[in-house]
């Protein structure tokens, strides 16, 4: 079920995105309060954008601007909207997303095309384990793409590992749809009740939310724990509320495919230039067929890579490669560019760090200053050594590192008010 425009040359695909360009300017300088006083404001001929090139001529959408002119966002009046959800809002006030009956469909068929890239076919039946409800944008479409496919679905939602084990022996599915780090407390629990998953009805994972993968595609230390212990696929799917589009790998697991139907994709570097081949950069997309709250060169604040020669599986489109790290947390180090997921990996290859967390702080200089503290059970100048020289070698620098102890760390990492283990704190001056 690959459409037809993920196999066409990537002249045509471009032809093809050029075309979806001039309609979606044309329609929110019709109906987009915020982007008709935009494009009158900067003084912009919507009819000059013709080419993706052209979309440099046109000023960027932060979150900042969504957050602060939210309602202006809305093309639609309100009695059109079906759905409402509403973004994270880990960095700030979450925001609000209306769905019209049409981008329902256009949901319903992204993840359907999403799925079918990771092999999902009719007659499978797959385990939702993300909430559904609660605002929360990607559950629902999940649930639309797989009965578009006509594929069964059991909506366990997250967490409790004793009714997901009930679910899976009784249900027998085919595909999970997980965080990825769940899986390993299912292994947990079927190990302590005798449940032989390996011989489990379940063949694959769509995993979301967090990275399974290096930037060379072979599988990191979260997604190795797992397939060491359970012959499972894992597939990744990198999605946001903003988007409405999701990213997900086909079995070669090499980077998110691109929808070209769906979305335009930029990648810009910190003056809102396009970077170079294969360069990393900010992850920057303008949605394409979005009837309620279209978004044009909205910039995702995901640091990326795009990977374009040809996949295995035939499609043409360009793939989307493991998040990076979040450009407010970018560190410039000695001269070099670091994102706390990095040192995190670093810090996972050493089972004998029970807990650590990285503090970034500006020094007298006012540049970048690391402080790793780590507890381990046997702290030793040794140990000290050997992790030093393994930064060296993964990152090519060694920050600080300090032992610190469980007690310590313990209440930092697991705040109450936080619904995710913090291991980054940044006390850098003049961050917003
Ligand atoms: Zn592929």
């Amino acid at each position: 079920m690959i459409p037809k425009i993920e196999t066409a040359t990537s002249a045509e695909i471009k032809t093809f995105q050029e075309q979806k360009l001039m309609e979606v300017l044309r329609y929110v300088n019709e109906n987009s309060p915020y982007y008709k006083s935009l494009f009158l404001k900067e003084n912009i001929d919507i009819k000059s954008i013709k080419s993706i090139a052209d979309l440099a001529l046109l000023p960027v959408t932060t979150k900042e601007n969504l957050q602060k002119y939210n309602d202006d966002f809305l093309c639609v009046p309100s009695n059109k909207i079906i759905d409402y959800a509403t973004t994270s809002g880990t960095l700030g006030d979450p925001v609000t997303f209306g769905l019209t009956d049409n981008d329902l469909d256009r949901l319903a068929y992204n993840e359907a095309i999403s799925f079918d890239c990771a092999g999902i076919k009719e007659g499978d039946i797959v385990q939702l384990m993300t909430t559904i409800d609660r605002r929360f944008m990607a559950g629902l479409a999940y649930f639309l793409g797989l009965r578009k496919m006509k594929v069964g679905v059991i909506r366990v939602g997250a967490g409790i590992p004793e009714l997901q084990w009930d679910s899976i022996l009784k249900y027998k599915p085919t595909y999970l749809i997980t965080v990825p780090s769940f899986l390993l407390k299912l292994i947990e629990y079927a190990e302590s009740h005798n449940i032989d998953f390996n011989n489990s009805s379940i063949k694959g994972a769509i995993c979301i939310g967090e990275s399974l993968r290096n930037q060379d595609f072979s599988m990191n230390v979260l997604s190795k724990k797992i397939t060491d212990k359970w012959g499972l696929k894992l597939f990744s799917t990198y999605a946001s509320t903003e988007m409405s589009t999701a990213f997900t790998e086909c079995e070669h697991g090499v980077g998110g495919h691109h929808h070209p139907e769906l979305i335009i994709v930029e990648v810009l570097d910190e003056q809102n230039r396009p970077v170079q081949n294969g360069e990393s950069g900010e992850l920057t997309f303008t949605t394409l067929g979005i009837e309620a709250m279209p978004l044009v060169r909205f910039k995702t604040g995901d640091i990326v890579q795009l990977h374009t020669d040809p996949c295995l599986c035939g499609r043409n489109t360009l793939r989307v490669g493991p998040v990076i790290g979040r450009k407010q947390q970018m560190i410039k180090y000695k001269g070099t560019t670091l994102y706390p997921p990095a040192m995190n990996d670093v810090l996972n290859d050493f089972d004998a760090i029970e807990s650590h967390i990285i503090e970034i702080s500006t020094n007298d200089l006012g540049t970048d200053e690391i402080l790793i503290k780590i507890a381990v059970k046997h702290p030793s100048d040794a140990f000290l050594q050997e992790l030093k020289d393994h930064f060296r070698a993964k990152l090519r620098v060694t920050p600080i590192i300090e032992f610190s102890t469980n007690e310590l760390l313990k209440p930092l990492i697991f705040n109450p008010m936080s619904r995710k283990p913090i291991h980054f704190f940044d006390n850098r001056k003049g961050i917003v």
